[in-house]
């Protein structure tokens, strides 16, 4: 038993050194990335996405820092929040979200950043107003690509921005997007220059900020901040390889 308990223990400690060590070559990607496009590293958000690892990797995480986090199911969130209890964080849902859990998501996320169809919406928004509160939201767009099926598409976006935008419950703050895995960063370029030009034409014509544009994950988050980011969403480049692939599902 000692054994096991020091074994479990040792772990855990270098678990923890890992995200540190990893947490300290991350903010100087993003610092150059941010530097190269004369930008400044605090506009950039880092979401830590950590989807399939434990509660702990998540206070390892928040113990060096981070205070925005990214799940992208409902049920995985629910079982990690005990343990994360006291944490004073962001908790987002970066996955889809199937209608008839938008009342549990609202229990427990402070953010939904896929909104992608208007009856998701409408019963985000419903949910909320039983909570009282009011709930930041992005639309998930989808631009190409197999990777992700889920987010609106760029012909129903406007539509849909506007559905939302007059939902008292919810509060649109921006664009997400999942673009397709290419090896060839500049390949994926043009996705996300297509996001941030699709979020600068619907805030000029609904009259709305839009501040957030949330684009990027491990392998490409660089080019994303060159091309405007102010959230990206880090897993592997965190917490490490994930063993179970659950994109976006
Ligand atoms: C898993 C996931 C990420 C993070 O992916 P990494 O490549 O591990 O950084 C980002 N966004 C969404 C929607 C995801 O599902």
């Amino acid at each position: 038993m000692q054994n096991l308990r020091r074994a479990r223990i040792a772990a855990a400690m270098e678990r923890r050194e890992e995200i540190a060590a990893n947490a300290e070559r991350l903010r100087e990607r993003v610092a150059s990335a941010a530097k190269r496009a004369g930008r400044r590293a605090d506009e950039i958000t880092i979401v830590a996405v950590s989807k399939t690892f434990p509660a702990g990797a998540v206070r390892a995480a928040y113990e060096v820092g981070f205070r925005d986090f990214g799940e992208n199911r409902v049920q995985e969130f629910e079982s990690k929040r005990a343990d994360l209890s006291g944490l004073d964080a962001t908790w987002r849902l970066i996955g889809h979200l199937q209608s008839n859990k938008a009342r549990r998501a609202v229990e427990v996320f402070d953010r939904i950043d896929s909104v992608d169809s208007a009856s998701l919406a409408a019963r985000l928004d419903a949910a909320a107003a039983e909570r009282g509160k009011r709930l930041p939201v992005l639309i998930e767009v989808h631009l190409g690509g197999e990777e992700s099926k889920s987010g609106v598409d760029e012909v129903g976006l406007a539509a849909l921005a506007k559905e939302v935008g007059a939902l008292t419950h919810l509060e649109l703050l921006g664009l997400m997007t999942i673009p397709p895995y290419e090896n060839d960063l500049e390949r994926v370029r043009p996705y996300f220059r297509k996001l941030r030009e699709l979020r600068d034409g619907l805030s000029e014509r609904m009259a709305l900020k839009l501040p957030a544009l949330s684009m990027g994950m491990s392998h490409d988050f660089e080019v994303a901040i060159e091309e405007g980011a102010t959230e990206i969403r880090v897993g592997t480049a965190l917490f490490g390889e994930r063993t179970k692939n659950t994109q976006g599902v």
